[in-house]
């Protein structure tokens, strides 16, 4: 695996190791050049996904609402910049940086640069929260989710070392 000098950089400034990225097998994102509108939330957050992932985000929403299940968008695009800034937020509030890995990926190696990933809530659980594989939502992503080409990134036990993060899905297309 190969990564950019700015990947490199930034990694360095946070103190991150390279042989904690290497050891995973982490693959840099670039940033998404294009961007839709998924959703807005209800105190007016826009949330960003690419064209095609924005369409399906919103035509998978609908079928759910369908069969009573109701979805929304935590979190979707998000810049290197911003990545960065969540990472040293977390650095100045003293929390150690392989504990902040375990949970937040390095700026350049989240999938929510490539504005395919979006990590999911419901209403009555808690966001980000592994207690979401217990919802009807969960449950629904699980069945039906494929369908409109988005899988779980992150399951138990997942190589690239992260949390399990039952509320984290991507968009890989209908290829399924
Ligand atoms: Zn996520």
């Amino acid at each position: 695996m190969t990564y950019s000098s700015a990947a490199l950089l930034m990694l360095q400034q946070l103190g991150i190791p390279l042989e904690w990225v290497s050891a995973r097998n982490l693959k840099e994102y670039g940033e998404a050049t294009l961007l839709d509108l998924a959703e807005r939330d209800p105190n007016g957050r826009e949330h960003l996904l690419f064209p095609s992932a924005a369409n399906k985000w919103r035509e998978l929403k609908t079928a759910a609402r369908r069969e009573g299940i109701d979805l929304y968008i935590v979190s979707a695009f998000r810049s290197v910049q911003r990545q960065s800034e969540i990472i040293k937020r977390k650095l100045a509030a003293g929390v150690c940086i392989e504990q902040i890995l375990t949970v937040s990926a390095p700026p350049f190696f989240s999938e929510h640069h490539t504005g395919y990933a979006v990590d999911v809530g419901t209403p009555d659980s808690p966001v980000l929260e592994t207690e979401f594989e217990e919802t009807a939502a969960f449950q629904w992503l699980s069945k039906s989710a494929g369908l409109f080409g988005f899988v779980m990134s992150y399951p138990m036990g997942n190589a690239s070392g992260y949390a399990y993060e039952p509320w984290h899905w991507r968009y890989v297309g209908e290829r399924l």
